[in-house]
């Protein structure tokens, strides 16, 4: 049976958006690499964040902002049809700032940024508190950190139980899901797109590449840019802690299991996700400055994964405009924006209007020429 939809990727952006296309009644099967593939989606922080989003991009910013206000119902959506946990929280959030240069910069971004347009200006709402007032929302926080930037909109979850509640719910609707299936290419066909892997051909009118890093290869083959880069983030975790009511932290944060998940480096590493003495040192220094009670905590595993980034940081959903109904999907916020991929980004999609409606995401942008 041919799909009205192929999509190349089972992460966290494919099965968003898969969910929006399966429950909109669309037959959806999903291709996706075995385990040794390069998978964001399974070392991420859980962020769903709003902060630092945007600066110099207010479209950036307005999506990130629209995208956490639909959480809350997106949960629960999810949690009502498989019953997974997904353990999603958003009571606010705040950035620290280490020092009183930090905390300058970081004010007046976020006060440039509120004027870059009306809806930010009504809508995105921030405070800078001082290390005394922060005690409050992070008790516990150490005496060598200056303050920090507080927002209600942002919050956490659990990153794989949405991850396996998104799949779940798509197996509920009849979606078909392919695991290690790596597709080697993919072409036009009669009836829409082939996507070629070792062992078969999978046929679909219309086809997404939602395939992370493997947009570099992938997304090419049908027109469409996939102008993506790695840049490695180390994490660290520690035994469960009695819990502590503590906002999160883009710099730590405490799970619903009471581990404390530590990290947010960047690092431009290529196509490495190991872990180096030297960073997991560092992030165990900082978060000992910022809570200084983890200094007897047990670290119990570390891991490096790779951001999916585009040139200037921001989404890039493409619709080929050399085949029409290829799309490429890519970002680096796959957690914050999941919500966003699973009802407008699909309704787009399946409206074939993505770029009509995201143009300031397109990959035109870049001025990349795309090639065949
Ligand atoms: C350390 C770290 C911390 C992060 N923290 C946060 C956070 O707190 N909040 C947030 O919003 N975001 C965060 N992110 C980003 C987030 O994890 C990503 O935006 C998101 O996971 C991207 O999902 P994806 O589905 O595009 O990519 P992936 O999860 O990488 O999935 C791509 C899928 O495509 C498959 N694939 C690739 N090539 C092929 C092929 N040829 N054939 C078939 N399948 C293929 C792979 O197997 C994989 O399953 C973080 C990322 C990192 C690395």
């Amino acid at each position: 049976m041919q799909s009205d939809f192929l999509i190349i990727g089972g992460g966290v952006v494919g099965m968003a958006v898969a969910y929006g296309l399966a429950r909109d009644g669309q037959r959806v099967s999903v291709l996706d690499e075995s385990d040794d593939a390069f998978r964001a989606s399974r070392g991420n922080a859980g962020l769903t964040w709003v902060q630092g989003k945007g600066l110099g991009m207010p479209h950036y910013a307005e999506l990130s902002l629209d995208a956490s206000l639909t959480w809350p119902a997106f949960a629960a959506e999810l949690e009502a049809r498989t019953a997974i946990d997904i353990e999603h929280e958003c009571r606010g959030g705040v950035d620290l700032c280490f020092d009183a240069s930090e905390a300058k910069v970081r004010q007046r971004d976020y006060a440039k940024l509120q004027l870059s347009s009306r809806h930010l200006a009504q809508h995105f709402r921030w405070e800078y508190l001082d290390r005394q007032a922060l005690q409050t929302y992070l008790p516990g926080l150490g005496e060598s950190i200056h303050g920090g930037t507080w927002s209600p909109h942002d919050g956490h979850c659990n990153p794989l139980h949405l991850l396996r509640a998104l799949h779940a719910a798509c197996r509920s609707l009849g979606l078909e899901y392919h695991a290690s299936t790596p597709v080697l290419s993919l072409s036009p066909c009669l009836n829409g797109f082939r996507a070629a892997t070792p062992d078969s051909e999978f046929h679909a009118e219309r086809v997404i590449v939602a395939a992370g890093l493997g947009a570099r290869n992938l997304a090419p083959m049908l027109g469409l840019s996939g102008t993506v880069r790695p840049v490695r983030g180390q994490m660290l975790v520690t035994e469960r802690m009695p819990r502590v009511e503590q906002l999160p932290t883009p710099q730590l944060r405490q799970t619903a299991t009471g581990g404390y998940l530590i990290g947010d480096t960047h690092e431009e590493v290529g196509f490495d996700k190991g872990v180096s003495l030297e960073m997991m040192s560092c992030l165990a220094d900082r978060a000992v400055r910022i809570y200084p009670f983890l200094r007897q905590a047990r670290l119990i595993r570390a891991w490096g994964a790779l951001r999916i980034m585009t040139p200037d940081g921001a989404p890039l959903y493409e619709a080929s405009s050399r085949y029409p109904g290829a799309y490429n999907l890519n970002c680096h916020s796959g957690i914050s924006l999941a919500a966003f991929h699973a009802n407008e980004l699909a309704r787009a999609i399946i409206d074939d209007r993505l770029e009509e409606r995201w143009s300031a995401f397109s990959g035109a942008r870049f001025n990349v020429p795309a090639h065949c």
